[in-house]
């Protein structure tokens, strides 16, 4: 059967960067499954629904099990069109938690996160990996980090980018946005009981994929 290596945790716990690191060093597939959720995102603000009125939220759901996204090596591509910046957008990413909540959405986007389960291995990022996507993992990992380290992660992504950040905003953010996504009914996002819980605040980026590996080889 093919391996996957799950890594779950709260946002800029550094997962990305992670699970990305460890799937090239072990020739593995990459999935960023938060990334299928902001492409949906695009979609449906592309066409102006809001979630909140029922027909749309009907045509969501019929969108989400048919979403015509595409990886191809660094460029997401929606129907063709290439939406790798719009999906990194705060925009994007809060129209994605708001349709993340919704248990049809996440039942369509399931076939298109399995897909990427390919020979040799896949290492897939997210909040419900080892939990729902992918519960027969062969290594499940909650990545974790306390606020501050994880809202001082996010300020330097947005300088990087040219942009002012204002660091308690996004502390305060970060904070309000972990209690909704542990506190929601669906897919809550807490460590499932067979995950090796890794608290990354304190260790250095190459040190966090050479864990996760010597785990992967146990
Ligand atoms: O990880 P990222 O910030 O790109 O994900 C965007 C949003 O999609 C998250 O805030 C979360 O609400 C949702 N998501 C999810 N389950 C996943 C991945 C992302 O609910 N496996």
């Amino acid at each position: 059967d093919c391996p996957v290596i799950a890594i779950d945790g709260p946002t800029a716990s550094g997962k990305g960067t992670v699970a990305a690191l460890v799937a090239a060093n072990l020739g593995y597939q990459y999935l960023d499954s938060g990334a299928i959720y902001r492409v949906l995102a695009v979609a449906v603000a592309k066409l102006g629904l809001n979630p909140e009125i029922p027909a749309n939220l009907l045509q969501i759901i019929a969108m989400a099990a048919n979403l015509p996204v595409q990886f191809q090596a660094d460029q997401v591509l929606l129907g063709g069109e290439d939406v790798s910046d719009a999906i990194r957008t705060e925009v994007a990413g809060v129209m994605a938690s708001r349709l993340a909540v919704v248990p049809e959405v996440r039942n369509g986007l399931l076939q298109r996160q399995r897909d990427f389960r390919q020979m040799p291995g896949l290492v897939a990022d997210g909040r419900d990996m080892g939990s729902v996507v992918f519960p027969d993992s062969v290594l499940k990992v909650f990545l974790t980090a306390s606020a501050q380290v994880r809202a001082e992660r996010r300020v330097k992504q947005i300088e990087a980018r040219g942009q002012k950040a204002d660091f308690q905003i996004i502390y305060n953010d970060l904070v309000a946005r972990d209690k909704r996504d542990s506190e929601r009914a669906v897919a809550p996002l807490k460590p499932c009981d067979d995950a090796l819980v890794l608290d990354c605040s304190n260790m250095p980026i190459d040190q966090v994929v050479a864990t996760i590996q010597n785990w992967a080889r146990e």
